[in-house]
Order: C-alpha cells, then structure tokens, then sequence
C-alpha cells in the first residue's frame, strides 16, 4: 500500500498471542510516524487453546491459524520471515542471519517457550515428536502414523501431565476411535495411549477434584496414566523412567513444562534460571527499555506467573499501551496479572472439564463456552480485510490496489509496440542484436568486444526491501544470463518512498545489501546508479555482461524442440492477491522461493547442454514470449496444459477471479501468433499471467532431455517440466495450439 515512511520503527519478534494484538490494534489504527515490522519463523501463527480440538478433529487446522501473510498484508504491515541471530541493545538492531540488520525503537520479543528436555537422554533414532513448533505438529504426527508398517496398534507415550498434555492424549485417543484414518493410520487400527508424568497424578496444579474428573476420563476411555517417575531416556523403542521402569512406545509427544526457546539465550538479554527474558512489571527488558519480552517469552521479575496463554492474551493491551508510551516518551504503565483464571479442558467428546477459583466442575456446557470463548478469540485475529482508510485517500488507495505491480506493472506489448513502429530507430553498425531484431537483451559492439545490456524494474509488489532487492536484481540480469552471457556490473535505478530520511536510508540498505548478495553470486558487481523519492518503492538494474558464446536467440527453435519450463507459473497472480490480502499463507514461501531462483543458470544451458532457444518468462506470460519465439523461429507450437506447473493455491486464486492487471493486455497473445484455444478460460489463465523473475523457457531436442534435466534437477530446479513441443508451420502463420 503507498504510504510514508515514518520516523519509527516498532518490530514485533515472534506473533504470539501478546504481540498478535499489537498487529491486530496497527491494523485498526497504524501509530503516526512509525512502521510496524513483524518477524516470525513461519507465515502462519498458531493458538494453542485450539490445537486439541484440530487434533480430535472437531476443527479444521484453518480455524486455528492467524494467516500472517494476509494480516500483515492487509493491515500495510511489513512481515520478515527469516532468522534472527541476536539483538544489539545499544545500537537497536535486531541482527538476522540472512540479511542486514534492522533498526528498532520498540522491540517486542513473544517467540513463546519450548517443552523441556532437562537432563533426558535422546537416542538418535527415537520415536520423538516435540508438541512445538505448533505449526508442524499435525503434520509430524502424521507422517509417523501414515509411516506405521507393524501389523498391530501403534502404541503412543504422552509425556507432560499438565493441561496441554492432557488434552492432547484425550484429543487423539477421541480422533483414533472416531476417523484414525484422516490422521494417516492404516484402517482397523487404534493407538495405545499412555500419559507419562513426574508428578504424583495428572494436572499438576489443578484442584484435587479437577484431577478425580480427568483421571475418570482417562480410565472410561482407557488411556493409561503412569505417575510418580520423570522420564530418564527416550530410547528408539520408547521410554526408560527414572524409576528403572520402561515403557514401550512407537511415537512419543513431548509436552513437559516450557522453558525458553534457544533463540532467547541468543539474544544474551538478562534472564530467569529457564532462560526467559527478565521483566519489569511495564514488560520492558532489564537490560533495555526499548525491548519489551511479553507472554512465556518474558518473566516479570518477583511475580512467579505460570506460563500460560490466558497471561499472554490479557498483556496485549499494556504492550500496545506502553509501546505508544515509549515513542512518546511518556511514563510506561504496569501491567496487573489477574490472580485466577478459568480453566477449561476439552475432553474431545463434547464434554470440556473447567475450574475457576475453588470449584471444579464439568460438562456439555463447559465444551459450548470453550468452543464459544476460542472462536471468538480467533475471529478477531482472522480478518483479513484491508484497512479502511477515509476520504480521498480511500479512493487513490483503492485504485491503487487494483493495479497490479512487480512484472504485473508492465505496460502491454502492444503500447510499446506501437510507439517503436511510430519512431524512426537509427541503426548503427556497432548494435549487433537490437530493437530489429528485438531479442531478451541488445548486444552492441564495443571497441571490437561484444558486450550485453539490458535494463528492468518495477514497482515493488512487496514490503521487504531485502527481497525486493535481490528479485529486482535477479529479474534484470537473468535477461542477460538468456543471451550467454556473463554480467559483470549492473546500475541501480531506485525510487524510494516518500518519508523520514531514517527509515528511507534503512530501505536502502536492505534494497542494496540484497542486490548485492545476487550480485556476488554471479560474480559481477554494482557500479552506480541513480535514486529518487516517489510514492512508492521502485527498483531495478541495469546489467551488462560480457558475451560468453553465441546466443541462442527467440528466432532458433527447431522443428521437433521439445519446450521446457524450469519454474512453475502464477507469480503474478499470486502478486495481486497478496496486494489485496488476499494470499494465503502457505503460498507465500513457495512464491518467493520461485522468485529467488536464479537464472544464472542459462548460461550452462546454453554453452553445456545443446539447447536450440532459450528466453525467460517475465511480464507477457508463458504464452507472450513462447508467441515471440515462434514468430521469430516461424514455427509453431503445442502446450499441454496438464503438463504445465503452477505455484501452489494459483489456480484456486484464478477460480476465485484473482488476476494481474496486465493478465488481460497478455491475452491479445493473438496479434503475434494465431492462439488456439480459449484464452478468456480460467484453465488457461495461467499462460498469460505475468510473471516476476520467471523461469526459462527454451527448445530442445528429445535426445537431450534427460541429461538436461538431470542438470536443472541438481541445481535446485526441481519444477521443471516439459510443457508442449514445436511444430512445422505450413501455413505460414505461426501457431500455438493449447491442449487439455
Ligand atoms: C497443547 C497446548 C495447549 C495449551 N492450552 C492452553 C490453554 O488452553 N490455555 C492457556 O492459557 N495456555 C495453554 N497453553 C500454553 C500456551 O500455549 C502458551 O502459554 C502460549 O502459547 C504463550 O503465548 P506466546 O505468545 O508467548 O507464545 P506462542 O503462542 O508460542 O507464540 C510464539 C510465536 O513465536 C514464533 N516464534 C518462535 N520462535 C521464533 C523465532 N526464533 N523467530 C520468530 N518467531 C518465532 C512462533 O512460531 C509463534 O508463532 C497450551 C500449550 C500447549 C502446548
């Protein structure tokens, strides 16, 4: 979203349940002057009251999970999905592993805790699933299970004894007398399910009472609980306890008491005896009043809380209230812990049991309020519609939204085109491939040596300079590296947005550091450029390169040529429905994966492996530049659409009427080719969506196939696919035949 950028910077580490509220209050009303960042090891954030109930099946894993990619997106909030290695407290930097460092004026650290080990012996090949990261925890325990060979039941060991413990066994004993299939069990099979416990019986903590009704639980529904003994060794066949017993188990889930994540021990911030960040009562660090350490992250120095997501949840409201304290230089307030909370365990038979204060008590209704309190909890996390904005600037903004950006931003062919014919281009004798010939990028002559040039950029589709960097910087050399040749210095040209000079330079920064580490890898460098402030982040390069063979140009696709892509398509559909907030989280690592993939590779492609053709697949989509190729080539070709790969959740996307902007320009594919086939169908919307540092697309003769692909295969292009072939023009009109 266009926007300025503000004077200071608030980075919210880990998206837990305190800091999703920071998230959730930016998006209502954004603080003046400030950008909000937000940093997480996965796109989506996970509430743990709901985990059960996913796990027993009552709620699909959707209902619980803050999808960040699209909150952050609709709430014009910046995510970073890297590794954070440390904090510098003096300089305010929070230092990643990947990437330069970021400045902060708040920082608010709620990575959350992980389950304790202690002194357990692990063997190496162990049956172990940890409950964390939640994220992946459904997924884990369904590969062991769908991975049970023995033809009895899988015996299952709960080690923990608090309440996540509980609710875990009680949830997937429900799940497996109820569909153990849907969580990957072969059929006719149950799991055994024990719960293991250092303490003197379950619940420890819980009323005595509280404990009779889980016990009871467990004995009706034959889980066995075993007491009295920690667990000393996690065997490859189950468990040694420290009173010598063993316990036979094939998978056994952890979830002992929290102690902190390695992540905060990195961080050398002053901390408890379990690693936590040590707190006063305004949860600001001991060692810094800039960094806050909120939910299990944080220990409020004296206070003794248990780690708890009832705690996390209710230091929202004071985190958001002190971090706009701290910009403001106003005194921070305290936060107030409540001295009891109710409690509530979902029993996964439409029963919960509950305790509030000094009564226990269970039943039907305790499930309705459980249901009722975590849905609700979650609806305010899972609105993902963009942030309303007043006045005129709602009008400019929304118009904005509608138009696409990245390769999506590029005028159509057919402007550009028409201007070119309309202008009388002088030729000159030193353009050995120019605009006549118009091909991926120009070579010219220079005293006697060819060289290659090239240039690209757009607005940028996405908040992360540092990736905006390296794309924009990939998407420009790769139209040399399609030429053979090796690039060897590049000009940035940048418009950075509007606003405060500090958050412009750290804009900068990121842009350039990630231009730069593509740069390296390809073994050329930056040599100038030139920058200007605009609405909105603008950037690209220049490239020139050192022509290294003789190109393969659009114009030498051979009769027979099998076409190969190595990236999946849908880069720009998956831009536009990230524009709109649209994209859902599990698609956004996948889009920027493809995005980062270099192309560098073309140049083996061309000098090693016999290719007849080769361009990239940017802005007029697959079939815009497959149409040049065979225009040029004058040939024609066949696509078969089943073989063609798309990212994942783009064709759901397509169906759902997500599109580029420039998706409809594409379509007038027929100007250059004759196009058979539907191009208003959605099934073929894909071939004609523009795409941002998109894959190669190149001819090659059949008996070449396999070594080439063995070559794409070990460079990390796993997705390549042959998508049609090239085939004779009689007609002498070239033609590109679409088959499903
Ligand atoms: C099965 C289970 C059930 C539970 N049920 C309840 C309950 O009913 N009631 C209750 O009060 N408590 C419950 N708890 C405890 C509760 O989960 C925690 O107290 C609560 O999640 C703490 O919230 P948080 O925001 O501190 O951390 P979390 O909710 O764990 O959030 C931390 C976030 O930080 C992210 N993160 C972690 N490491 C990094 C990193 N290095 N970089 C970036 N991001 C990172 C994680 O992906 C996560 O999104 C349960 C715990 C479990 C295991």
């Amino acid at each position: 979203m266009q926007k300025k950028l503000g004077r200071n910077t608030v980075v919210l580490l880990g998206i837990g349940h305190t800091n999703a509220h920071v998230l959730r209050k930016w998006k209502m009303k954004p603080l003046e002057n400030a950008e909000l960042v937000c940093v997480s090891n996965f796109p989506t954030s996970t509430y743990s009251g709901m985990l059960p109930g996913v796990l027993s099946g009552q709620y699909p894993p959707e209902e619980m999970e803050i999808d960040l990619v699209r909150l952050c997106a609709s709430a014009g909030v910046r995510l970073i999905l890297d590794e954070v290695v440390g904090v510098d407290p003096v300089e305010q930097q929070l230092l990643f592993r990947n990437r330069p460092s970021l400045a902060y004026d708040a920082l608010s650290i709620g990575v959350g805790s992980v389950p304790t080990f202690g002194d357990v012996e692990i063997a190496d090949d162990n049956p172990l699933i940890s409950v964390k990261p939640m994220q992946t925890f459904l997924s884990r325990l369904r590969d062991r299970l769908e991975a049970f060979g023995e033809d009895r039941n899988p015996r299952v060991a709960v080690v923990g004894g608090g309440i996540g413990s509980i609710e875990i066994a009680l949830c997937l004993d429900q799940r497996m007398k109820t569909n153990p299939s849907s969580l990957g069990l072969g059929s006719g099979k149950q799991c055994e399910i024990c719960l293991i416990t250092g303490g003197d019986r379950v619940g420890a903590g819980l009323l005595e009472s509280t404990r009779d009704k889980i016990e009871s639980h467990f004995q009706r529904r034959g889980i066995n609980a075993i007491a009295g003994s920690r667990v000393a060794e996690v065997t490859p066949s189950g468990l040694i306890l420290k009173n010598g017993a063993t316990q036979a188990a094939d998978i056994v889930i952890w979830a002992t008491s929290a102690v902190a994540p390695p992540i905060l021990k990195a961080l050398s911030l002053e901390s408890d005896e379990r690693g936590f960040v040590l707190t006063k009562s305004t949860l600001q660090s001991l060692s810094s009043d800039q960094i806050f350490a909120v939910g299990d992250s944080g220990t409020i120095q004296n206070q003794g809380l248990v780690k708890a997501g009832v705690y996390a949840v209710r230091q929202g409201p004071f985190l958001w209230d002190n971090i706009r304290r701290l910009l403001e230089n106003r005194k921070p307030v305290s936060y107030v812990p409540q001295t009891g909370f109710l409690k509530l365990i979902n029993t996964a038979d439409g029963h919960a049991i509950g305790e509030y204060k000094n009564r226990s008590f269970q039943g039907r209704w305790c499930w309705a309020l459980k249901n009722r309190i975590d849905l609700k909890f979650m609806k305010m996390y899972q609105d993902y519609s963009p942030m309303e904005m007043g006045g005129a600037e709602a009008s400019a903004d929304s118009e904005e939204l509608m138009r696409c950006l990245g390769c999506g931003g590029k005028i159509g062919s057919k402007l550009l085109g028409e201007v070119l014919k309309e202008l009388e281009v002088p030729t000159h004798e030193d353009v050995i491939i120019g605009l006549e010939n118009p091909d991926d990028a120009a070579v010219i002559r220079t005293h006697g040596d060819q060289v290659t040039v090239t240039t690209d950029f757009f607005a940028s589709p996405m908040d992360d300079p540092y990736l905006v960097g390296q794309i924009a910087l990939l998407n420009s050399a790769s139209d040399c590296c399609v030429m053979g040749a090796q690039p060897t210095s590049a000009l940035a040209i940048v418009q950075l947005p509007l606003g405060h000079p500090r958050a412009q330079l750290q804009v900068m920064r990121e842009l350039m550091a990630g231009s730069v580490a593509e740069l390296k890898k390809m073994n050329a460098t930056i040599v100038g450029g030139h920058s200007i402030e605009g609405p909105r982040l603008t950037a690209g390069f220049t490239v020139l390169g050192r022509q290294l063979t003789d190109p393969k140009t659009k114009g030498m696709l051979k009769e027979g040529d099998l076409l190969v892509s190595t990236k999946p398509l849908g880069t720009g559909v998956l831009l536009a429905a990230l524009m709109q907030g649209m994209l859902p989280g599990r698609s956004y690592l996948p889009l920027v994966n493809t995005m980062l993939l270099s192309n560098y590779i073309a140049i083996r492609l061309i000098q090693d492996y016999q290719i007849s053709a080769i361009t990239d697949v940017t802005g007029f989509g697959m079939a815009g530049h497959l149409a040049e190729m065979l225009k040029a080539s004058g040939k024609s070709a066949t696509i078969r659409m089943d073989q063609v790969r798309l990212l994942p959740g783009c064709q759901t996307l397509i169906d759902a009427g997500i599109e580029s902007t420039l998706a409809p320009d594409n379509r007038l594919v027929s100007d250059k080719v004759q196009f058979i086939g539907d191009v208003a169908s959605p099934a073929n919307a894909a071939l004609f969506d523009p795409q941002t540092s998109g894959g190669l697309l190149f001819g090659i003769a059949e008996t070449r196939l396999a070594e080439v692909m063995g070559f794409l295969g070990d460079e990390g292009f796993g997705e390549t696919c042959v998508v049609g072939e090239v085939t004779p023009n009689p007609a002498g009109t070239s033609a590109l035949t679409v088959i499903h």
